[in-house]
């Protein structure tokens, strides 16, 4: 068996019986043309590991030995799929290492070479906190050399959004300090079994090897948090508690104190937390 003659992916749900639950996000992509454009969107796969979260039955992760990536290392949490990616395994000459458990709880890089890009769509229950988890790691550069993720579009929008609009905030800043993130396609709701009540979208991260601007991430994580935790507040309200001259300190940076945290800019959250 290789990977071109695998059975359809209907056929894989039907045979284990795979009827998609809810309560793990699944949401199956069984166009094996499109899930082959998604790994394309990661770019050249071959000399790269792959992490992906979430195989299910395995669509994305055949799109991605097919792009030829090196290895790709797939960490499932329903065991009932594990047949199905054996099958798989088996199939890529064993490029496929399927490990079986929760994503938040597992370290990848045991099993895992550099260089590395993340290419998945994620379950939603656990999405945003995987991609903080990615962004903010103890060290910079991080293990990954990109990440390729689908999101409902909405948490997409987050991602990529720019000072002054409705989408804008933490995740905006996570994102776009040490990387350059877009959006590189939209995919609707049919294209899912079942499909889900919202349009999704991939977006592209690329990291960078240095911040856009210099600043303490635990100092910077910490203004954002507090000044978009209270979004609508003025910042000499929202950010009282972290200075006690703090209207000092957001005139030394060249911000007015009775801004909103939604019209600042990276730049000048990163002035901040370093007057701070
Ligand atoms: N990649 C497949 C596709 O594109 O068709 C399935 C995507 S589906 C949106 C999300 C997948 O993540 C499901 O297979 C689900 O079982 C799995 N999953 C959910 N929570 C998980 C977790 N905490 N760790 C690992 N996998 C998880």
């Amino acid at each position: 068996m290789t990977l071109n003659n695998l059975p359809p992916l209907r056929e894989v749900i039907a045979e284990h019986a795979l009827n998609a639950r809810k309560s793990l996000g699944q949401n199956f992509l069984l166009d094996l043309n499109l899930t082959s454009k998604i790994a394309r969107m990661a770019g050249d796969l071959s000399g790269h590991d792959v992490l992906e979260i979430g195989p299910g039955p395995g669509g994305l992760t055949r799109g991605l030995l097919m792009e030829g990536a090196r290895r790709v290392v797939a960490i499932e949490r329903d065991d009932r799929c594990l047949q199905a990616l054996a099958e798989i395994t088996q199939a890529s000459d064993n490029r496929l290492h399927v490990i079986s458990g929760d994503a938040l709880e597992i370290n990848p890089l045991d099993h895992m070479q550099s260089p590395i890009k993340v290419v998945a769509n994620l379950p939603y229950n656990v999405g945003t906190e995987l991609l903080i988890r990615w962004l903010t790691p103890e060290n910079w550069p991080p293990f990954w050399d990109s990440l390729t993720l689908m999101f409902q579009k909405e948490v997409a929008q987050r991602i990529v959004a720019q000072p002054g609009s409705k989408a804008y905030g933490r995740l905006s800043i996570l994102a776009q300090w040490r990387c350059n993130a877009k959006i590189v396609m939209e995919i609707p709701p049919q294209a899912f079994t079942p499909p889900p009540k919202v349009t999704s979208a991939v977006v592209h991260i690329t990291r960078l090897d240095q911040p856009k601007f210099e600043a303490d991430r635990k100092t910077l994580e910490r203004v954002v948090g507090m000044a978009f935790g209270q979004r609508r507040k003025m910042l000499r309200a929202s950010l009282k508690s972290i200075h006690p001259n703090i209207e000092d300190v957001l005139l030394a940076s060249g911000v007015k104190p009775t801004e909103r945290a939604e019209q600042l800019t990276i730049e000048q959250f990163c002035t901040i937390a370093r007057n701070l």
